[in-house]
């Protein structure tokens, strides 16, 4: 049996930060509790194989918004399904400002061996910008207490190219979590997504889009400070010590099996897509009725299959293997991607490896999502 990945969300914040488009929510009342009775029904209809799942991801949403005692009863509720000496890596995401020391311990407890931690920028009024519950001391107490509690495998998420900072801003940023020596960090650049305050703002011109060259001068400081670091790029956006990539994204880029629980949750089982309910209400009316709370489901034709394969295999520096076009069984568009294929080759962005495979070199991950789009079906 190939081992699966299990992705659960908590879809609670303290606040809305203005960039978000997660799925998340204000919690008010005995909202969490009724979640997490909810949870448990849809992990109980999953019937799991507890030797199945390798990979545990606790996502949201901010899961550290649970008291002691709610993380206490999810850890429980897992354990009960889930064989956790096969575990390669649990992941639970924590947000600065919720991490107390109580709760790191009854995470640590659980079984967690990962833990990812919100920072996104240094500067405490970019951090007010945003919407960020936290500033960077405690940012700091949040980081050296999971340490001091035993942590070794952290990961820090940091957010660039957004209007307002400046190089120099970002440079702070890398720079800090460069010494921080975590074992892994996650640089994502600001897409603004509908639905946010900062989409609101950018239809009124008070956000802008950064320049393409500022975008570019923050990658290559972030992608040549952490290499300096020891920190090596093993996906558009990722970087960590070697042996400490993320186990569980990493199934997610392979297009490999898990399972989405929660509200909004999407899981990838046998060959079939699925996304879960997005409101509280569904959830709990579907789970409550001993009904999967799935809102949209689809199996992926070669077509779909092939697309993800691109759009997420060409993000990992590992690449992808080229007998994937072999399967196309059109031989006019094999030859149209093939050319394609050697023409970035040519231009220096993609390379071509002897063992089949194929990578997006560092000029190519620079300009990803056109090469990408280009060569999907
Ligand atoms: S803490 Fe995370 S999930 Fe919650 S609103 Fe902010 S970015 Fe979104």
């Amino acid at each position: 049996m190939e081992a699966k990945g299990l992705y659960i969300h908590i879809p609670f914040c303290v606040q809305k930060c203005r960039y978000c488009d997660f799925t998340s929510y204000v919690a008010s009342g005995n909202e969490i509790d009724r979640y997490l009775d909810s949870l448990e029904k849809e992990l109980e209809m999953y019937k799991l194989n507890e030797e199945e799942i390798s990979t545990i991801f606790i996502g949201g949403g901010t899961p550290t918004i649970l008291s002691t005692i709610q993380l206490d009863r999810l850890f429980k509720m897992i354990k009960d399904r889930v064989n956790l000496q096969k575990l390669e890596e649990y992941t639970i995401e924590a947000n600065p400002g919720t991490l107390s020391i109580e709760k790191l311990k009854v995470i640590k407890s659980g079984g967690v061996n990962r833990l990812s931690i919100g920072l996104q920028a240094v500067q405490d009024k970019h951090l007010l910008f945003m919407g960020r519950i936290h500033n960077l001391k405690q940012f700091e107490e949040s980081f050296y207490n999971a340490r001091k509690i035993g942590f070794d495998n952290i990961n820090i998420d940091v957010i660039f190219a957004f209007d307002n900072q400046t190089v120099a801003d970002w440079k702070e940023t890398i720079d800090y979590v460069a010494e921080m020596k975590a074992e892994h960090i996650s640089a994502y650049s600001l897409i603004i997504e509908e639905g946010t305050d900062f989409f609101d703002m950018y239809e009124k011109g008070e956000l802008k889009d950064v320049p393409e060259e500022k975008y570019l001068e923050m990658y290559r400081y972030t992608v040549d400070k952490l290499n300096n670091y020891g920190f090596y790029q093993y996906e558009i956006s990722n970087f960590c010590n070697v042996g400490y990539e993320c186990k569980h994204n990493i199934k997610y880029w392979n297009c490999e099996e898990y399972f989405g629980v929660g509200v909004a949750a999407s899981g990838y089982i046998n060959n079939e897509r699925y996304t879960n309910v997005k409101t509280l209400k569904a959830y709990a009316e579907a789970t409550t009725a001993n009904v999967f709370p799935i809102e949209f489901k689809e199996v992926l034709d070669f077509k779909e299959h092939f697309n993800e394969k691109i759009m997420l295999g060409l993000r990992m520096n590992s690449g992808i293997n080229l007998s994937l076009i072999d399967k196309i069984n059109n031989q006019e568009l094999e030859k149209c991607i093939i050319k394609s294929i050697d023409n970035y080759q040519k231009k220096g962005y993609i390379e071509k490896c002897k063992d089949g495979t194929i990578k997006l070199t560092q000029s190519g991950r620079e300009i990803s999502n056109s090469i990408i789009i280009d060569l999907m079906l």
